[in-house]
Formats: C-alpha cells, sequence, structure tokens
C-alpha cells in the first residue's frame, strides 16, 4: 500500500477529469461509449468478483457500463469517477433503489456486494481511494435530496459533483467533514484512548470533527484538552486518509503533551492512558497479551501510532 500518499484510502489511480463533468456532450459520449466501466453499489456495498486465477486477491467489480442500462434507464444515481490511462470512462452506480440487485438482474451470480471497510486491505492499490470516492459522493447524494434554502427537491448535476435546485436556483455541493485524528506524546509516552462501544482491548488515537473557524492545530489542541485534560503544545502534520463514512478526511497529526494528569472529560472516551513506546512495539509485533490492541493497517491510526513507535 501506497501510504505514504495518504493511507488505504487514497493513491488515486485515475485522472478524475473534472473539467469535463459539465460538459454534456462529452459525458453522454462516455456514457454509451462500449469500453466505458461501472461499479455498482448496492446500501453502500461495493460490487466485488471473485479472484481470476486461484490465489490471487479480489478486485472491485467494475463491469461494462452497457450491462447495466436498464438501471441507467431507470435514473440509479450515476457519477463520473475518472478516466484511466487508456481512455476508458469509469462510473459508480448506486443501485439500492432497483430491487433486490443480489438474486436478479445481470449482476446475480456474477459477484458479491461486500462491506467496504472489511474489504479495503485486500483490494489492489488505488481500488479502495476509487471505492472511497464513489461511496462518499453516494452518502452525501442519499442525504441531500432536498434544498437546504427552501426545501425543494433537487436534482444531480454535473456527473454527481453539484446537486442543483430547480425552485430557487442554489447549488449545493459534495462535503467533506475534517477530522483531526492526533497522537499526544510525552517523551517516549503515547496517549491512546478507548472510544464508547470500541471492542474490548482497543486503544486509539483521539479524534475529532474540526469546527469552522479554527486552524487544524486548534482542533488538536482542543479536542486532546476537551477529551482527556492534556494541553499540548507543539503540533506537526503526519498524514490524511480518505474516509468514506459517511464522507470525511482523517487529518493525522502529533502534539507534544505539555502536562501529564489525564482528565476525561467531554464523555467521548471511556479511559486513557499513556502507554510506553515498548509496550505498543510489542502490541504492533504481536507480542501483546491482548489487553491492549491498536486499530488495523487498513485505519491511519495504525500509520500515526506505528510511525511514531518505530520513528521511520
Ligand atoms: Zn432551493
Amino acid at each position: 500500500m501506497a501510504l505514504e500518499n495518504g493511507g488505504i484510502f487514497g493513491s488515486h489511480p485515475l485522472d478524475r477529469a473534472g473539467i469535463h463533468r459539465n460538459n454534456q456532450d462529452w459525458m453522454a459520449q462516455k456514457l454509451t461509449a462500449a469500453e466505458s466501466l461501472v461499479l455498482p453499489i448496492y446500501h453502500g456495498r461495493p460490487f466485488v468478483l471473485p479472484p481470476r486465477a486461484p490465489g490471487q486477491g479480489r478486485e472491485l467489480g467494475f463491469v461494462r457500463l452497457s450491462m447495466l442500462e436498464t438501471y441507467v434507464n431507470q435514473g440509479m444515481p450515476l457519477v463520473f469517477l475518472g478516466m484511466d490511462d487508456k481512455d476508458r470512462a469509469y462510473f459508480a452506480m448506486d443501485l439500492s433503489g432497483a430491487g433486490d440487485v443480489r438474486r436478479q438482474g445481470p449482476l446475480a451470480e456474477l459477484g458479491k456486494f461486500e462491506d467496504g471497510r472489511a474489504l479495503a486491505m485486500e483490494l489492489p492499490d488505488g481500488d479502495p481511494a476509487m471505492l472511497a470516492q464513489a461511496l462518499a459522493l453516494f452518502n452525501w447524494h442519499s442525504t441531500h435530496g432536498f434544498c437546504a434554502k427552501c426545501g425543494a427537491q433537487t436534482v444531480m448535476a454535473d456527473a454527481g459533483y453539484k446537486r442543483d435546485c430547480p425552485s430557487c436556483g442554489a447549488e449545493h455541493f459534495p462535503r467533506t467533514d475534517p477530522v483531526v485524528i492526533m497522537l499526544a506524546t510525552n517523551g517516549d509516552k503515547a496517549l491512546l484512548g478507548r472510544g464508547k462501544g470500541f471492542p474490548d482491548g482497543m486503544f486509539s488515537a483521539l479524534a475529532g470533527f474540526v469546527e469552522h473557524g479554527e486552524t487544524l492545530e486548534e482542533a488538536v489542541a482542543r479536542e486532546v484538552e476537551e477529551e482527556a485534560g492534556i494541553k499540548v503544545r507543539r503540533v506537526s502534520y503526519f498524514q490524511t486518509q480518505p474516509w468514506p463514512y459517511p464522507y470525511s478526511l482523517m487529518i493525522g497529526c502529533y502534539a507534544e503533551a505539555a502536562n501529564e494528569e489525564i482528565v476525561l472529560g467531554d464523555d467521548e472516551l471511556e479511559e486513557a492512558r499513556w502507554v510506553d513506546r515498548g509496550t505498543i512495539i510489542d502490541v504492533i509485533e504481536g507480542r501483546g497479551d491482548g489487553s491492549l490492541w491498536v486499530p488495523p493497517p487498513m485505519a491511519i491510526a495504525h500509520h500515526l501510532i506505528r510511525n511514531w513507535a518505530f520513528g521511520d
């Protein structure tokens, strides 16, 4: 995985070709081109094809767009993902409103619809980024069907990158929610917390939404103090990771702690503790006793913690 480019949902392989999104002639040509591909999504689950050969991994189930013509004609939501280097267009289609497409129609028997989170680590590089793009867009469309200004029903435009209000003329654009996720450190110890509802023994970096009128550094400092009573004096950037549940961008940071005493504050954490580097290394290398573990590699938290522990 090309983690340096932004974690498992990063490293997008396509040219997003944004300049063509509102070119209706160009888009109409791509929608009818024989080589155009589409990723079907059903209730938030992407279509997945079985391995091409024994021992090979699975991959996202892009199929010919012409195969889903019935659903195109039914007006199922369709968004443009981009172009590959062979000039093929890639789309994604939300089939949630098309009946049980798992059992009926052209996709039945061909593959399966699976949870993207469980699947992401198995996919080839680039697939999770296309999945993140499609899922986040559909998550946004499915919850923004009405105009926030006048309440009228809105319609998808620009191949999925806008919703227009025919009543008052307002334009609505897909939103991304920035979330800071930070590892506060104090010398050779890092602050790990357990959110309510975490699986038994899982500890992670702290996280929270960035508020309006706030820098990332301020958001990091505020969240660490609110959640654990720790003040921070220096914040540095690590990397980001798209997280399409529903449409966030996780912004990984480090924060140098100015005090050590933990005071749980805003009711988000069940427990927080300072964990020394050696313990974290043991846990990541599988020598832990199971009483404490950190999120798996598909989460930016894993890399934030690992990168600090191993200093790489
Ligand atoms: Zn309106």
